[in-house]
């Protein structure tokens, strides 16, 4: 009994654990890639910075509105199919009753006991039983759009303070090589972590991301040296 209990918390954990690290991880490859090719370009620490802090702001709010646009529109189905079935539990609740008794059989109850079930739990909550049986909608699983942007944006914003932090502390003649570098770090850690916590193989996982990572900011790179000598 305790065993099942323990598994759907972990579970819920894991999810929310991976969705931080992504987020993470796109913020880091995005704006250190932004950094790396700025400082390519030979622009001055202090425009790199700029870019690395402009790039930060406006990937933690595109992050946030998209999470949140998508979330919400994840809700507004919730909430249309909980309408739905309020108004069906009101209209004909016998078919209800023998919909949720058939659920419970079709989960292993015999007929009598389903019934007995089902009559019990819709008279203490009949929209609750029927949103968690028929629907699959549970008060810790509801979407929550702004909770969901507001998780989203702040993983990014972790993941792209290091190479803002790096740009800041390394010596100037040395930014491109150092924060490519503490990005690679970072990156392949989020991805050991992401793949630790999904229970799949652990180096495969943090080379898989940083080889991402790698060739985004190589490209950039080679993008800033092009525009660095042409302007
Ligand atoms: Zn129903």
């Amino acid at each position: 009994m305790l065993q099942v209990h323990t598994e759907s918390h972990k579970a819920e954990r894991i999810g929310w654990l991976r969705a931080a690290v992504l987020g993470a991880n796109d913020g880091t490859i995005s704006v250190a890639s932004l950094v790396v090719g700025v400082a390519a370009s030979g622009a001055s620490q202090h425009g790199i910075l700029l870019t690395g802090v402009a790039g930060l702001v406006a990937g933690a709010m595109s992050m946030a509105a998209g999470e949140y646009v998508s979330v919400q529109s994840q809700a507004d189905t919730e909430n249309a199919d909980l309408e739905r079935e309020k108004r069906e539990l009101e209209r004909q609740p016998e078919h209800e009753l023998a919909e949720l008794t058939s659920i419970y059989v079709g989960r292993g109850l015999d007929q009598p006991l389903a019934q007995l079930v089902a009559e019990k739990l819709m008279a203490g909550d009949a929209l609750g039983a029927h949103a968690r049986d028929e629907l699959g909608i549970t008060e810790t699983l509801r979407a929550r759009p702004i909770q969901a942007a507001l998780a989203s944006a702040v993983s990014f914003v972790a993941g792209a303070i290091v190479p803002i932090v790096t740009v800041l502390l390394a010596p100037a003649a040395w930014v491109t090589e150092i924060s490519s570098a503490t990005a690679l770090v970072t990156l392949a850690i989020l991805g050991a972590t992401a793949a630790y916590a999904g229970g799949a193989p652990v180096a495969k996982g943090a080379l898989r991301v940083a080889f991402w990572g790698a060739l985004a900011m190589g490209l950039t790179a080679g993008v800033g040296k092009l525009f660095g000598t042409s302007v």
